[in-house]
């Protein structure tokens, strides 16, 4: 049902229209063994795939369509230090282990980057981002957020008044700010296909158009996909919300399911509008992001349109109108942009547990899995990818912590979870607006 939903969120990306993707690698077609089998070749699998590998350990990556065909390939490009909510995971830390969860986050933005410079990937990576308030009462909130920040974690941000707003952003939507240097944007397609080519070229095999149909258990678990198989010691599933999508009959994990829930985000690009036009609606060419529980996000590209995501879906059902309604928030925030056309719109489906924390895992002691980056995945995955290759190694301390966050499943099983999922999301739509 979420794959039927899928085509026409991806028959329109700017992402897919501006690289050049390489031939599909072959499918998995035979039986065949190594230490660890990846599910899933987005930014999670791919980046647990090459941290694996470096470790010594023959790795096999098997992904059901092509690498950055899921959230990877269509995000917003956000690399955003932190998480989808900080909050709930100091209310259950108390203050170190949520400094040490924090400073995860931070290294995850540093990883980035140094596997952007080591592997020589040209993906326009532009350093800076903006959280932005739409009133005087979220500007107070975000203000206190960013103290917090710096006296709880170290961690600085730069305030920006309502009076120094004009100079940051063109646009009389947002009241104020802050901004943070070492987060940043990026295509992150190019970034994917990059990784993907890292992982290649460290010896990984990876098989594309190999959905994984089940796998069973045991202490040397065997991943099924309709014209293969694979014997391994160690799973890494990372399918984010696809992974039962291949069998109708059995579920690859059916435990995980019911903590995450799809959720659509989609995302438009204006026509290109020239270097000079485009450096002056957002200072130092930042991403950035409002406050609202159900945002806008937006940020210059390399050929200077502007990508604006929001507007969320949660039926899994593309809007209808959506290119309209996206125009419509589009010239809320920059009326100035409304002679341009919007040649792309697509979009895709976020990974969110209930207190928007990540989940990962393991089931049983050799089935490890990642997920629940609640829209906050770009720069966190390469995190998670790393922290599982240090588990199976030996080094379990910060897995263990961020898999210590306690989920609890969305309720109402399959057919109500996402009616529940609705009421509580037009509440909280309500207190944006208020
Ligand atoms: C429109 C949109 C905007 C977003 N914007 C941002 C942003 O600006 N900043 C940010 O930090 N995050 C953002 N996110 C979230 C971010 O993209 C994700 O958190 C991140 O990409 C998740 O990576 P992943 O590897 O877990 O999943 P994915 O990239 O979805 O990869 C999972 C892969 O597994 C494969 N797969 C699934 N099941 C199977 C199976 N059974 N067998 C084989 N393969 C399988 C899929 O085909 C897919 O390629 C956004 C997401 C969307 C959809």
């Amino acid at each position: 049902m979420l794959l039927s939903k899928e085509a026409r969120l991806t028959e329109n990306s700017y992402y897919e229209a501006s690289v050049t993707r390489p031939d599909p690698a072959t499918a998995l077609g035979d039986q065949i063994s190594a230490d660890i089998c990846v599910v899933g070749a987005g930014f999670a699998g791919l980046s647990a795939a090459l941290e694996l590998r470096a470790k010594g350990y023959s790795v096999v990556v098997l992904e059901a369509k092509t690498a950055g065909w899921g959230a990877s390939g269509r995000n917003g490009g956000q690399a955003i230090v932190g998480y989808a909510s900080d909050d709930a995971i100091e209310a259950q830390f108390g203050a170190d282990d949520a400094r040490r969860a924090w400073q995860i986050t931070v290294e995850a933005m540093q990883l980035l980057r140094s596997r952007i410079t080591e592997h020589a990937i040209d993906c326009e990576f532009v350093p800076g981002f903006m959280s932005v308030a739409v009133n005087e009462k979220k500007g107070r909130k975000l203000a206190q957020a960013s103290d917090n920040m710096a006296r709880r974690y170290g961690y600085q941000t730069q305030a920006i008044s309502a009076a120094d707003m004009p100079q940051w952003i063109a646009s009389k939507r947002f009241h104020s700010g802050s901004f943070d240097a070492q987060s940043g944007h990026l295509h992150p397609l190019k970034y994917c296909l990059g990784l993907a080519a890292a992982v290649r070229a460290a010896g990984v095999r990876i098989y594309e158009n190999s959905p994984v149909i089940e796998v069973v258990r045991g202490s040397k678990p065997l991943i099924k996909t309709a014209q293969g198989s694979v014997l391994c010691n160690f799973v890494v599933l990372a399918g984010n919300v696809y992974l039962d999508a291949y069998s109708k009959t059995v579920a690859v994990a059916p435990e995980l399911a019911r903590r995450i829930m799809p959720v659509g985000t989609y995302i438009v690009a204006t026509e290109p509008m020239g270097k000079e036009r485009a450096d002056a609606l957002i200072h130092q060419r930042a991403a950035v992001c409002d406050t609202n529980f159900v945002l806008d996000y937006f940020r210059p590209t390399a050929d200077h349109r502007i990508l604006f995501g929001g507007r969320v879906s949660y039926s899994a059902a593309t809007p209808v109108n959506l290119v309209g309604s996206m125009r419509q928030r589009m010239l809320d925030v920059f009326p100035q942009l409304s002679d341009l056309k919007l040649p792309y719109a697509w979009g895709g489906f976020v990974d969110i547990t209930m207190n928007r924390g990540p989940d990962f895992g393991r089931l049983g002691d050799n089935i490890y899995y990642l997920q629940g980056f609640s829209g906050h995945g770009l720069a966190l995955t390469g995190m998670a990818g790393k922290l599982v290759a240090e588990s199976i190694a030996g080094q379990a301390e910060r897995f263990d912590l961020l898999a210590r966050i306690k989920h609890h499943p969305f309720p109402g099983g399959k057919l109500m979870r996402t009616p529940a999922l609705v009421l509580g999301m037009l509440y909280y739509q309500l207190k944006d607006l208020l």
